[in-house]
């Protein structure tokens, strides 16, 4: 339920305290720990050749130090290794364990320019680290290893890699980073099943030792991977996803994304949120230590979303302790209350869905702006009008994974297969809703682009292999006299038109539409000022077309999505929020009225349904799309006036009153009680 995790650095052993960390797991209440064993530097006497025991290690053994410590302490031990670099005495003797560039160059280190990349996908990884896998499990029968960095760094040219691509796909390795490379999509292919082999290989070899054990390799990003999650996730126990804290501005609930990315393929297995302490960026400041509040932002989302925290702490020397504290009060917290944070079910009626082969055959190098977005768009969409959701895979389209759902999200689903399609169709034939955008099925599982949409039946349209885009100026017209007091114009009863988004699809109409709530107002010129004028005062063209085939069925030709995730146009919310209620048709899991940005989770535990309100308010949350305000308390001034000044009296401006002044030779003190959005003082003379 709470792991923390302890990454020796080669000089650990003569300066860190291990009865510190074990004191520190003591005091956390965690139940697990990941330790630093081997691969890059040993922290054991190990036997294997080339297998090189830190430089400081003596004839210590830290590893099996620590390991004692947390066994007294009835701890889940995982011993973490890392395989990714090696030094010149194994690239002497072995040659081919090192990766090779596309000039055939073997790779230098790029942070550690003493050392070597090794080959993830050759004897390195196969030969050399599963003997270090099996004598770690020989010596400490812990309960499963953790890889870091185990899934290679790019394409690597040496002569295995070369041999063995060839061998089985007949094909010459990439030259091209482009994704969409059909010989970059084969290479990739051909990557995963080579590491998946050797995740294998590696936990049936320390399951041969220990039964009990388990291998746990180190997933990251989910949506984004390029490993495919189903795959990855069968083969563990359970799932940690290292998900360390934001970069730049991202948005505060990041972390509960990936949990609901992991839950949607992993089923009932723990998700562990392994989160850092610091501010990494790209500058990678490893021994950084950030605010106790981003810190405690981050967890506590990762909890409300169902995650088991790890923390991962790089270094048993503690440059800083500022957050120790921090740390230790969230997992008392979760250890006094774990009956009712050990999350079963959540309670949710709609599912967000997420792509990765559209990610990868369509979203390609640009997979963030093309497929992401969308996603994020709907996210924030969802977080901001507080309705419960998860999210799904669109390779778990199945009746038993859409169980719980009664309706879908399809944020720009743009490649999607004839079966996949089936699948949706039938969900929606068994009463199921979709709500779904732009290019969704317009792509085969293989990125090819269809003549239409394969979806075109659900939507009641046809594409007619036109696009628009980027649009300039463009409009959307809400038909409130066509459709009075419709629930899809909540919020926007006194909004004659708002914004359009950016890029749009031409679509025929199959049928006769029953409502037609939004029309397009097309694109007109955006200066010179003089100019701006629409030039068509009203189009039939509807920008949402809603259809009742059994369940509801809601398409919007456009990237209303993508275009709220740049622009967070309070108006795009609505529109997106109101048609998702349409869809859905049935009374709310829950509503939570009140001001503020709130993540509000809701879960069917043993003992409990447990709903979580992260506030997630917080004038540093999003860079400037503002909704609402919050006051803030009193404000005492202390001003000085020159002397001669007679001060006659105070008023405020906004609030509109009067406040007492204090004078005290030249200074005037008085108190301002609370600012909204704004308050002037005006004091007379
Ligand atoms: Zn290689």
């Amino acid at each position: 339920m709470r792991w923390m995790q302890l990454t020796l650095v080669e000089d650990d052993p003569i300066h860190y305290d291990a009865a510190f960390w074990i004191d520190y797991c003591r005091r956390t209440k965690s139940d697990g720990v990941c330790l630093s064993g081997g691969g890059c530097v040993a922290f054991y006497p190990t036997e294997i050749p080339f297998h090189h025991r830190s430089a400081f290690l003596g004839n210590r053994d830290v590893l099996g130090e620590l390991i004692d410590g947390c066994r007294k302490l009835g701890m889940t031990i995982l011993v973490r290794t890392d395989p990714h670099a090696t030094y010149d005495d194994a690239k002497e003797a072995h040659p081919d364990w090192i990766a090779v560039d596309a000039e055939g160059k073997p790779r230098r280190h790029w942070a550690s320019p003493e050392m070597w990349v090794t080959c993830a996908y050759g004897p390195y990884n196969f030969e050399f680290m599963t003997s270090v896998h099996k004598e770690i499990m020989t010596r400490y029968r812990v309960d499963g290893l953790f890889h870091n960095r185990w899934d290679g760094n790019g394409i690597c040219y040496c002569v295995h890699c070369v041999e063995n691509f060839r061998a089985t796909t007949g094909l010459e390795l990439p030259r091209t980073s482009d994704a969409k490379d059909p010989v970059h999509l084969a290479w990739q292919l051909w990557r995963q099943e080579r590491l998946f082999k050797l995740l294998d290989l590696w936990n049936s070899s320390i399951r041969e030792i220990n039964p009990n054990s388990h291998d746990v390799p180190n997933g990251g990003n989910v949506a984004l991977n390029t490993m495919g999650a189903i795959e990855l996730t069968a083969r563990a126990p359970m799932l940690v996803a290292d998900r360390q804290g934001r970069s730049g501005l991202a948005e505060p609930w990041l972390i509960g994304k990936v949990a609901k990315e992991y839950r949607a393929v992993v089923g009932d297995k723990p998700v562990i949120g392994l989160f850092g302490i610091g501010l990494e960026e790209r500058y990678r400041w490893k021994d950084s230590v950030t605010s106790n509040a981003e810190i405690r932002i981050w967890v506590i989302d990762a909890i409300a979303n169902g995650m088991r925290p790890w923390c991962s702490k790089f270094s048993g020397t503690l440059h800083d302790e500022r957050w120790l504290a921090g740390v230790e009060d969230i997992y008392v917290w979760a250890e006094k209350n774990e009956r009712y944070l050990t999350h079963q079910a959540p309670l949710v009626r709609i599912g967000l869905v997420y792509s990765q082969q559209t990610a990868w055959y369509y979203g390609g190098e640009q997979a963030q702006a093309k497929v992401e977005n969308y996603g994020l768009g709907w996210y924030q969409a969802l977080v901001e009008s507080r309705i419960p959701f998860e999210m799904v895979h669109d390779k778990l389209l199945d009746p038993a994974h859409l169980a719980a759902f009664k309706t879908l999200i399809l944020p720009n689903i743009a490649v999607l297969s004839d079966a996949q399609c089936d699948q949706l169709r039938a969900f929606v034939a068994r009463g199921g809703s979709l709500v779904a955008t732009h290019e969704t099925s317009l792509y085969d599982e293989k990125g090819s682009r269809r003549k239409n949409f394969a979806l075109a039946d659900l939507f009641g349209v046809d594409w007619t292999g036109k696009s628009e885009g980027p649009m300039q100026n463009s409009y959307i017209q809400l038909e409130h006299k066509a459709m009075p007091h419709s629930p899809l114009f909540t919020g926007l009863e006194d909004a004659p038109r708002i914004i359009n988004g950016v890029a749009r699809l031409e679509v025929n109409p199959r049928e006769k539409f029953a409502e037609t709530p939004f029309t397009l107002i097309p694109s007109y010129p955006d200066l010179p000022m003089e100019k701006v004028y629409p030039r068509a005062a009203k189009t039939d063209i509807s920008c949402l077309y809603l259809r009742k085939p059994a369940g509801r069925v809601a398409y919007f030709p456009f990237d209303i999505d993508r275009t709220f995730w740049e622009v967070l146009s309070a108006d795009h919310l609505k529109m997106m929020r109101n048609t998702l209620l349409w869809a859905n048709d049935e009374p709310p899991v829950f509503e939570v009225e009140g001001p503020g940005l709130l993540d509000v989770t809701a879960w069917r535990n043993v003992e409990s349904i447990t709903m979580h309100f992260v506030n997630l308010t917080n004038p540093m949350a999003m860079k400037g799309p503002y909704r609402d305000f919050f006051p803030v308390g009193a404000q005492k001034v202390r001003l000085t006036v020159a002397p001669g000044v007679a001060v006659k009296g105070a008023k405020l401006l906004v609030a509109a009153k009067t406040i007492p002044v204090e004078r005290s030779g030249s200074a005037l003190t008085f108190t301002v009680p609370s600012v909204l959005d704004h308050e002037v003082v005006a004091i007379e003379i």
